[in-house]
C-alpha cells in the first residue's frame, strides 16, 4: 500500500476542530496590536505626535531629534505588549515580505548594563544584507549595500512578539530595491496629478488619496495531504492528478454554506486581522471546492497594499494551526477555477469625494466624468503596461488560458454609461451655445446619479470593470504584490491626468474658451481616440480575440512576450518623466521578473521529472507487475484458453508499458531542453526558451502520468488524489 498517502488520508479522518480564542468585539479589539492614532496619542510626546501625522499626511520628514522620541513610545508601547524584538519590515523584489529581526537588548562589551535598547537610528535606518535579494544587477559588488529607512506612512505593529516597522528598501546608491519606493513615488505622482484637476471643480481640495480595496481567492487543502504532494510543496500548485468525479460542475460550492473547520480557520484569522488593523469584512466561498475568499474595507493604497502582504504570510501562520495549508497560487488545480486578487481602486479628496462617484450636482458628475474618462484614456494608451504589470508564470494559467480574466486588457462601463459616453461625444467643438450647455448640464451630466444605481457589472469576464464608484482590476493574480499592478496604475492615470490639464488649460488660454467647454471638449476627443479599448462583450469568446486583435489591441499570453512592454520606450518615459523609477530601476526589474520567471519553471520541470519517474513509473511498474503475474497464473490453469480469460489484463499490460515510454521519451526531451536553456547567456532568451520549449512538455508528461493514475489500483498510487485534496472538511 502507498503508505504516505494513506498515512496522510487516515490523519485527516481524525482531525478535531481547533477552537477559536473568543476576543471582544472587532470595534474593541480592532487595531490594538498597532501603533495607530489612539496608541501614538498616549504614548508620544504632542511633538512627536503632530510629526508623524504629519508626515502622514504631507509627506512632511521627520527629523532625526524627533525621530529619538517616536522610538521611544514605540518601545515603551512595544514592551508593554511583551515584544522583545523589532524588526524592520519590508517588500523586496521576490514579491514577498522580508524581516531580519533584533532584539530590544544591549550591555555594555564587558556584558555590564544590560538595557532593553531601541532608539531613534535603529527606528529609521537597518542594513539587512542586500547581496541576497534581487537586484537585477544594480549593484556592483563593491558596493553591495542597501538600508532599509522607516516608511511612517504605515504604521508599525506587533506581530507574534516582535515589533514590525514597514520600510522601504533601497541601495546606498539610491535605487528602489523593492515594490513600496516606487508604489510611494506613484501615489505621490498621483496625489498631485489629481489634486490640480480636482481643482477645476473645488478649490479647496488640497489632497487625493487612491483607495485600494483588494478581495483575496485562496484554496485550503489539508496540511497532511498538501505535505504528501511534492509538486504542491515544492511549486504550490499540483503538476499532475486526474480532475475528480466531481469537480465544480454542481456549483454547489459558491456562496454555499461554510465547512465548520474552515470557519473557525476564518474565525481565527478575522481576530488576528483585527488585531493587525486589516479590516477584513466579507468571507466566503468561491466557485472551486475548497475555494474561499477574503475582502476588507477598503483603504488608502500603501496601507492596502502591505495589509494585504502581512495578510498573506498570517493566512499560512494560522491556517497552521488548524492543520490546513492555504495554496495562494493561480492555478492549484487543473480543471477546476483558478485564484485572483481583485484591485478594487478610486480615488477619494480630502474633501471627503470619492472622484469615480457620480454626485448630486451637475458639476460634480462632470468632475466624476473628467476621472473616469482618464483612466479609461490612461489604460487605454498603457493597457501593454497594464498587462506587464501582472505578469508572472503562475498568472499565465489564468490570462494565457481561458479563464478568468483573458490577457486582452480592456475596460468594461456597462450600457448606461456607455449612452452617456456616446452622447458627450456629440458634443459641439469650441464653445458651446448657452442652449447645449443646459441641455448637457439636465440631460447627460446631470441625470447621472439615477443612470448609475443599476449600473452593477456582473460580467465577470472583464479584466478592468467600472462597478458603479470605482474600477476593478481582476486581472491581478491571487500571489501578486499589489505593489506592482497599483504602482502601475496610479502612475499612467497620474501622467494622463497631467496631459489633461495641460490641454483643458491651453484651450482656456488660448481659445478663450471657459473651463468647463474647454473639459467637454477634451474629453470629447477623449472618447472618440478611445474607443477601442471599450469592450462589453464575453473576454472568453474566440470572436473577441479577432476583434481585439483587429482594434490594434495586445494579447500577450505569455510572461516573457508580456514583460517587454516593461522596457519599451514609452513605459521608461512615463517612470522617467513621472520620478517613479529611472531606467536602470525599470531595466532591473525587467531582468528580476524574467529571471524569477525562468526559476519557477526550471524548478517545476524538475519537480514533475522527479515525480513522473520516481512516484508514477515505479508504482505503474510494480502494478503491471501484478498484472503479468495474473497472466501467468491464468495460462498456467487454462492453458491455451488463457488468451480470452486475460485479455482485459493483457491490454492494459501493454497501455500501460505505453504510457511509462511515453513518460521517459517526454522527460528526457523536457531534460535537453532545460540544459539548452540553461546555456543560454541572455535572461530574455532563457525567459523564452523555458516559457517555449521546456513547458510545452509539461502538458504531455501530465498526459500520460494522468491515464496512469486511472489506469493503476488505487491502492498502489502514492500521491494524493485531487478528490481528496479538493474537499475540506
Ligand atoms: P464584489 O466585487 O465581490 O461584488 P464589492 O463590489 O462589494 O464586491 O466590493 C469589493 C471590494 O471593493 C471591497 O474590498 C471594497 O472594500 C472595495 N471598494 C469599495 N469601494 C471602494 C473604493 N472607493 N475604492 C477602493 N475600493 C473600494
Ligand atoms: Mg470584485
Amino acid at each position: 500500500m502507498a503508505t504516505l498517502r494513506f498515512q496522510a488520508l487516515a490523519e485527516t479522518a481524525t482531525r478535531k476542530t481547533v477552537l477559536v480564542e473568543k476576543l471582544d468585539k472587532k470595534s474593541v479589539i480592532f487595531g490594538s496590536n498597532v501603533f495607530n492614532d489612539k496608541t501614538m496619542r498616549q504614548y508620544l510626546t504632542p511633538d512627536a505626535y503632530k510629526a508623524v501625522k504629519n508626515a502622514t499626511q504631507y509627506g512632511t520628514k521627520i527629523d532625526r531629534n524627533i525621530a529619538e522620541y517616536v522610538a521611544m513610545g514605540m518601545k515603551e508601547w512595544a514592551l508593554s505588549k511583551g515584544v522583545t524584538h523589532y524588526t524592520h519590515w519590508f517588500q523586496p523584489l521576490t514579491g514577498t515580505t522580508a524581516e531580519k529581526h533584533d532584539a530590544f537588548f544591549e550591555t555594555s562589551f564587558d556584558g555590564s548594563d544590560p538595557v532593553e535598547k531601541f532608539g531613534g537610528s535603529q527606528l529609521v535606518q537597518q542594513e539587512p544584507d542586500a547581496s541576497s535579494f534581487p537586484n537585477g544587477g544594480i549593484r556592483n559588488t563593491f558596493e553591495a549595500r542597501g538600508y532599509t529607512a522607516w516608511d511612517p506612512t504605515s504604521p508599525a505593529f506587533i506581530y507574534g512578539t516582535t515589533l514590525c516597522i514597514p520600510t522601504i528598501f533601497v541601495s546606498y546608491t539610491g535605487e528602489a530595491l523593492d515594490n513600496k519606493t516606487p508604489l510611494l513615488r506613484a501615489l505621490n505622482s498621483i496625489d498631485e496629478a489629481a489634486t490640480a484637476v480636482a481643482k477645476y471643480f473645488d478649490k479647496n481640495v488640497k489632497k487625493v488619496t487612491p483607495t485600494l480595496g483588494w478581495e483575496q481567492e485562496y484554496f485550503l487543502v489539508d496540511k497532511a495531504l498538501a505535505t504528501a504532494r511534492p509538486d504542491l510543496n515544492a511549486t504550490g500548485r499540483t503538476l499532475l492528478g486526474h480532475t475528480a468525479a466531481k469537480g465544480q460542475q454542481l456549483d454547489d460550492h459558491y456562496f454555499g454554506s461554510i465547512p465548520t473547520r474552515v470557519l473557525n480557520y476564518m474565525r481565527d484569522l478575522e481576530n488576528e486581522c483585527m488585531l493587525l488593523g486589516i479590516p477584513v469584512k466579507t468571507r466566503h466561498n468561491e466557485v472551486a471546492p475548497g475555494q474561499f475568499e477574503l475582502a476588507p474595507i477598503f483603504e488608502e493604497t500603501n496601507l492596502a497594499v502591505d495589509h494585504n502582504s502581512l495578510l498573506m504570510d498570517v493566512m499560512q501562520k494560522v491556517a497552521e494551526r488548524h492543520d490546513l495549508k492555504v495554496l495562494l497560487h493561480e492555478k492549484p488545480f487543473k480543471g477546476v477555477n483558478g485564484s485572483g486578487k481583485h484591485n478594487n481602486w478610486s480615488m477619494a479628496t480630502d474633501t471627503g469625494i470619492n472622484l469615480l462617484s457620480p454626485g448630486k450636482t451637475p458639476m460634480s458628475n462632470l468632475q466624476f466624468l473628467t476621472f473616469f474618462i482618464n483612466t479609461i484614456k490612461a489604460v487605454y494608451t498603457y493597457e501593454e503596461l497594464m498587462r506587464a504589470s501582472i505578469a508572472s508564470a503562475s498568472n499565465d494559467h489564468r490570462l494565457g488560458a481561458n479563464e478568468a480574466p483573458p490577457a486582452i486588457i480592456s475596460v468594461f462601463i456597462g450600457d448606461q454609461l456607455t449612452k452617456v459616453l456616446n452622447e458627450l461625444e456629440g458634443v459641439s467643438k469650441g464653445k458651446l451655445s448657452p442652449e447645449e450647455k443646459t441641455d448637457l448640464k439636465l440631460n447627460v451630466v446631470g441625470k447621472l446619479p439615477d443612470v448609475l444605481l443599476d449600473n452593477t457589472d456582473r460580467n465577470r469576464t472583464s479584466p478592468f470593470a467600472f462597478t458603479g464608484n470605482k474600477f476593478e482590476f481582476r486581472a491581478v493574480g491571487s500571489t501578486a504584490n499589489c505593489a506592482n499592478p497599483m504602482t502601475t496604475l496610479n502612475a499612467i492615470v497620474a501622467k494622463q491626468l497631467i496631459d489633461f490639464k495641460a490641454e483643458v488649460d491651453a484651450l482656456v488660454e488660448k481659445k478663450g474658451l471657459k473651463k468647463d467647454e474647454a473639459i467637454f471638449n477634451v474629453l470629447r476627443e477623449y472618447i472618440k481616440q478611445t474607443k477601442n479599448i471599450l469592450f462589453e462583450g464575453d473576454g472568453y469568446s474566440d470572436d473577441w480575440q479577432k476583434e481585439a486583435k483587429k482594434r490594434g489591441l495586445s494579447n500577450h499570453k505569455t510572461t516573457p512576450e508580456a514583460l517587454k512592454a516593461k522596457v519599451s520606450k514609452k513605459a521608461i518615459a512615463l517612470f522617467e518623466e513621472l520620478g517613479i523609477m529611472n531606467h536602470v530601476e525599470v531595466e532591473a526589474r525587467y531582468e528580476i521578473e524574467l529571471e524569477e520567471y525562468a526559476k519557477r519553471i526550471q524548478i517545476e520541470g524538475r519537480v514533475l521529472g522527479d515525480i513522473a519517474r520516481n512516484h508514477v513509473i515505479p508504482t505503474a511498474i510494480k502494478y503491471q507487475n501484478t498484472l503479468i503475474e495474473n497472466v501467468k497464473g491464468l495460462k498456467e490453469i487454462f492453458g491455451k484458453d488463457f488468451e480470452k480469460l486475460a485479455k482485459e489484463q493483457m491490454t492494459l499490460i501493454k497501455e500501460i508499458s505505453e504510457h511509462i515510454e511515453g513518460i521517459n521519451s517526454k522527460t528526457e526531451a523536457m531534460i535537453e531542453e532545460r540544459k539548452k536553456a540553461n546555456n543560454l547567456s541572455s535572461v530574455e532568451k532563457m525567459a523564452e526558451a523555458y516559457c517555449n520549449k521546456v513547458k510545452p512538455f509539461f502538458e504531455e508528461i501530465r498526459y500520460h502520468a494522468d491515464k496512469l493514475e486511472l489506469l493503476v489500483d488505487d491502492e498502489m498510487w502514492t500521491l494524493v488524489k485531487y478528490r481528496e485534496l479538493l474537499f475540506v472538511r
